[in-house]
């Protein structure tokens, strides 16, 4: 009989390309902050990830010192991505001072949240034009707004108030269509373009369609797209459904299979989470009415494990993928390889020992985060981060961490990473293959 050693990998630290700690929405503000949140990423093997910047009043250099100031208790390595929530002069100008002296190179639209975040086809044009001149990475939340406040109101209107009204009213086919459209609108532009939050096959298959015809998209599944379904939402107990609700919406059995799929065959390229808590109290706001229910969910802490034991475990992907699709690849993005994302020297000593023959179990009663309820509640699996190392420091071990607040780094990204390459040559050839103008003989001479 063949018999293999129990035997642990090292392995590159994870990066988590989506978070929101300590971030004011919707009324209230999510109970992870850049210490908790940390701390529980670090447990669960991720050793660097990338916040949003939400800007204060609309000015872009207010939130990036609201948000040094949050971070000043982190426990490991983070960057910044700014999200753009309104459009003028000044929004345009302070997109160049993150990029030239912020180390910020990405910037996120969205294309939902009508009456609040959201920016029409006019503004968005504007927004990747500027991210185009200035290297950054243009990064949008794709829903239809417009339609989705029309679903909320024809589900308040047919009287369903509770969470699963939540995913009635923005279904598939309206994340279909805003990620169709932004891809259209950045290849009009010439610019790269990363779709954060992939969550159903409408948005999977624009995706794929664009980069099979040359286009420079990313795409980016998080993990409670990858291994969840809706049925959450029906669940009788409000607090329970309540949990689950994120947008774009935790989407019906059989798009978590195909997300996984797209993901084995690189039709997606890295896995995020958009860890946004709010813990059972704050999700109690919404309990007459879903729209007012804070949207988010946790994952930092068990991403890594639950990649492993749905991508690797399944036999759907190799254990080097798995390092690309956790880490190396959000690296490359974001132009922090080979810094980090990779085990080279020269590069920070970010490194998990990892145990394929050990298992894991996630539950609200032992997770790291501050939250009081879990979405992953209950599930097992094989695989475990053993140890965690940053900065060749031992931070996780044994299950228990040793974290100091306030030894994190800001990570600084510079533009124009790789997705910018040949960008200048294809515009260089648009513009001469132009047949234009033509000279006619009654124009003024
Ligand atoms: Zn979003
Ligand atoms: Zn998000």
């Amino acid at each position: 009989m063949f018999h293999h050693f129990t035997s642990s990998v090292m392995l590159t630290g994870g990066i988590d390309p989506h978070t929101h700690l300590a971030m004011e929405f919707m009324g209230t503000e999510t109970i992870d902050d850049f210490f908790s949140g940390q701390a529980a990423a670090l447990a669960g093997g991720t050793t660097m990830h990338i916040d949003f910047v939400i800007p204060v009043n609309g000015s872009l250099v207010a939130g990036f010192e609201a948000y040094e100031r949050k971070a000043k208790k982190s426990c490991m390595d983070y960057g910044f991505h700014m999200a753009i929530t309104k459009w003028d002069e000044s929004v345009s100008r302070e997109m160049e001072i993150m990029v030239k002296e912020k180390g910020i190179n990405s910037f996120k639209f969205f294309m939902a949240y009508k009456g609040s975040l959201m920016i029409n086809d006019e503004l968005l044009l504007q927004g990747l034009k500027r991210c185009k001149s200035l290297g950054a990475l243009a990064m949008v939340h794709a829903e239809n707004g417009d339609a989705v406040f029309e679903g909320q109101k024809r589900m308040i209107e047919l009287g369903i108030t509770g969470p699963e009204g939540h995913a009635l009213s923005r279904p598939a086919v309206l994340e279909g269509e805003a990620t169709a459209r932004a891809i259209r609108l950045a290849r009009f532009v010439n610019t790269p373009l990363y779709i954060v939050h992939v969550m159903s096959i409408d948005a999977m298959e624009e995706i794929s369609k664009a980069r099979k015809s040359g286009q420079k998209v990313i795409g980016e599944p998080v993990v409670s797209g990858l291994v969840l379904d809706d049925s959450g939402l029906w669940d009788p107990d409000f607090i329970t459904a309540a949990k689950y609700v994120m947008s774009p919406p935790i989407r019906e059995s059989g798009h978590d299979k195909a997300l996984q799929a797209a993901l084995s065959t690189g039709v997606l390229q890295l896995v995020g989470t958009d860890h946004c808590v709010f813990n059972s109290t704050q999700k109690a706001l919404g309990i007459d009415d879903f729209r007012k229910i804070p949207n988010g969910v946790n994952g930092i802490e068990e991403r890594m494990h639950l990649v492993w034991d749905t991508m690797v475990e399944s036999g759907q992907i190799s254990v080097t993928d798995y390092v690309r699709i956790t880490s190396t690849e959000c690296a490359r993005i974001f132009n922090l390889y080979p810094r980090k994302g990779a085990i080279l020297t020269g590069s920070d000593a970010d490194i998990i020992i990892f145990n394929p023959n050990s298992s894991f179990e996630i539950s609200a009663s032992s997770h790291h985060s501050r939250t009081d309820t879990n979405v992953f509640d209950g599930r097992k699996g094989k695989g475990k981060v053993e140890v965690t190392i940053v900065g060749g420091r031992v931070v996780w071990q044994d299950d228990e961490l040793k974290v100091v607040p306030g030894s994190g780094k800001y990570i600084e990204m510079p533009p124009f990473s790789y997705l910018f390459n040949g960008i200048d040559k294809s515009d260089a050839k648009y513009l001469s293959s132009l047949r234009a103008p033509v000279r006619r003989f009654n124009s003024a001479s």
